[in-house]
């Protein structure tokens, strides 16, 4: 018979705001037209597998209807922008998730090509604020495309895709140092959002044995007031429309412009040409940690919210009926997180205790039902969904996890001692495995790349440690690292900064030796 086509549809929900009716439809369409499960990436949207062609419209207006839109998910233009997915009433959360909301409405096509083609130009109006639209419209520069259907795009994109997450002084849920831009809010004394520092050139993919190309961090470009926050995250956007490499695509994210360029330069091209202002010294914040939210957490309105971990953001058998389940009967809208988990918001204090039953009765309670290495883990989609895999991912990092706590008790770590682990079937990152403390990359059938260094709270970038170590392998390097961890290490001492206190030569020597 002949090939049929099926298709990867991703929707776009900055926050990873899902209303209720969209969540419901997601549920329905993973079965009637997908494979049966709902996945959550880890940019807070989800991902449909599986779409025959001839399907691809219904989906699609479907979702659309749902005010969930597809609009702008894939494509060398800004993906969806990324904030604390928690539902918390609390001036820098709300801000934070509404600045998030106005880039995305700004950084959005307006041609509507898209609609055209595929739903047949069916409407679909979203209201923005008046500052969006001035901001995209905005001609001070004299360089934005102002006869254009795209003020801020052009004709021709941008040279790549492009990362855009927000969020709060200490909340580090969002990796906020790998995307292209990191926003932070900075608040006054009384919790009154003032302004934004600013980091520029985060990104994860690479290409293995190229070493001009790498994973990076973000680095702090400076401070602005929160009323220019718009035109300023226009004009970095213009700064790489206009200067990003377009001729070679392994170079043409902004961390490859700013490390040739120079944090100084890039901040001056910016300042000068563009945002025509200068930046203010970044301001002081306190160190970031990991946010998980599972459980059960006050919104501070009243109302509860639940954390649950869906492992590797497949949501599948019986944890899809059950969520379908509670979702419809309370009519709750929910919120994705950037670790591929799910919040249910806005619950009752008088709903919390038959919510507790039905979960805890298909398991998604227990507190041993979730390993606490796999509620810091994230693995990649890989085989065999995705074309790029080397090797495997998400339906490898089961295995991969029950061998890790297999390790520990064979060397003695306790159960609720974690280290974070990420697997990727390939360098492109998709999992962020540069930021894990331990880090799989495919680098070929059944082998793996192993990066070590990164911490807890995802602030500094993991190094390559080995190559081509064969999946059946693994414990070979395990056993010596994590023996050593747990007898060498200093007080409190994550396994990310043991790896870096010790060294790599030495951490080789260990591997080698180890019978
Ligand atoms: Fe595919 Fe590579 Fe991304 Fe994994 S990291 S989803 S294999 S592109």
């Amino acid at each position: 018979g002949g090939r049929s086509y099926s298709f990867m549809l991703r929707t776009k929900n900055p926050c990873g705001k899902v209303s209720n009716q969209l969540y419901l439809t997601m549920d329905d369409l993973a079965d009637q037209f997908g494979i049966g499960t709902l996945r959550l990436t880890t940019r807070q949207t989800f991902q449909l597998h599986g779409v025959l062609k001839k399907d691809l419209k219904t989906v699609m207006s479907s979702i659309i209807r749902s005010m969930g839109s597809t609009l702008g998910a894939c494509g060398d233009l800004n993906r969806n922008v990324l904030a604390p997915a928690a539902p918390l009433v609390r001036k820098d959360y709300l801000f934070a998730q509404q600045t998030a909301e106005n880039i995305a409405a700004m950084l959005t096509p307006q041609s509507g090509f898209y609609y055209d083609v595929w739903v047949d130009g069916e409407q679909f109006l979203t209201a923005e604020p008046p500052e969006v639209t001035k901001a995209r419209n905005d001609n001070s520069n004299g360089k934005n495309f102002t006869d254009s259907p795209e003020p801020i795009y052009g004709t021709q994109f941008l040279p790549r895709k492009f990362k855009i997450a927000v969020t709060v002084p200490t909340d580090n849920s969002v990796d906020i140092l790998t995307n292209d831009i990191g926003v932070v809010v900075v608040t006054d004394d009384k919790g009154e959002p003032q302004g934004f520092n600013i980091y520029v050139g985060g990104g994860m993919g690479r290409t293995h044995r190229i070493e001009t190309t790498f994973a990076r961090l973000a680095e702090p470009l400076g401070y602005v007031p929160k009323e220019d926050i718009l035109k300023a995250i226009k004009s970095i956007v213009e700064v790489q429309r206009d200067f990003g490499r377009r001729d070679d695509r392994k170079y043409s994210r902004m961390k490859y412009l700013i490390s040739e360029w120079g944090i100084e330069k890039f901040r001056r091209e910016v300042e000068d040409n563009y945002y025509q202002k200068k930046f203010e010294p970044s301001r002081t914040l306190p160190e970031w940690e990991f946010k998980s939210y599972l459980g059960w957490h006050e919104q501070g309105d009243g109302s509860l919210f639940c954390g649950l971990h869906v492992d590797n953001g497949r949501i599948g058998g019986k944890m899809k009926k059950t969520l379908r389940e509670v979702i419809s009967k309370y009519n709750l809208s929910i919120r994705l997180t950037p670790n591929q988990n799910i919040i249910l918001c806005d619950i009752r204090n008088a709903w919390k205790r038959p919510i507790t039953t039905t979960l805890a009765q298909a398991g998604l309670l227990h507190p041993r039902y979730v390993d606490p290495l796999n509620q810091t883990a994230m693995a990649c989609p890989a085989f065999p969904l995705c074309p790029l895999a080397i090797t495997e991912a998400e339906r490898g990092i089961p295995d991969i996890l029950k061998r890790v706590r297999a390790v520990f008790e064979k060397v003695g770590l306790k159960y609720n001692e974690s280290v974070v682990i990420r697997v990727t079937g390939c360098p492109n990152g998709c999992a962020r495995p540069y930021m894990a403390e331990l880090g799989l990359v495919g680098d070929g059938p059944n082998s793996y790349q192993i990066w070590l260094g990164g911490t807890p709270n995802q602030t500094s970038i993991a190094k390559s440690f080995m190559n081509k170590v064969k999946v059946q392998d693994l414990e070979k390097v395990f056993e010596p690292l994590f023996y050593n961890w747990k007898r060498k290490r200093q007080a409190k001492e994550s396994f990310g900064d043991f790896t870096i206190r010790m060294g790599f030569e030495k951490l080789q020597e260990l591997v080698d030796k180890w019978e």
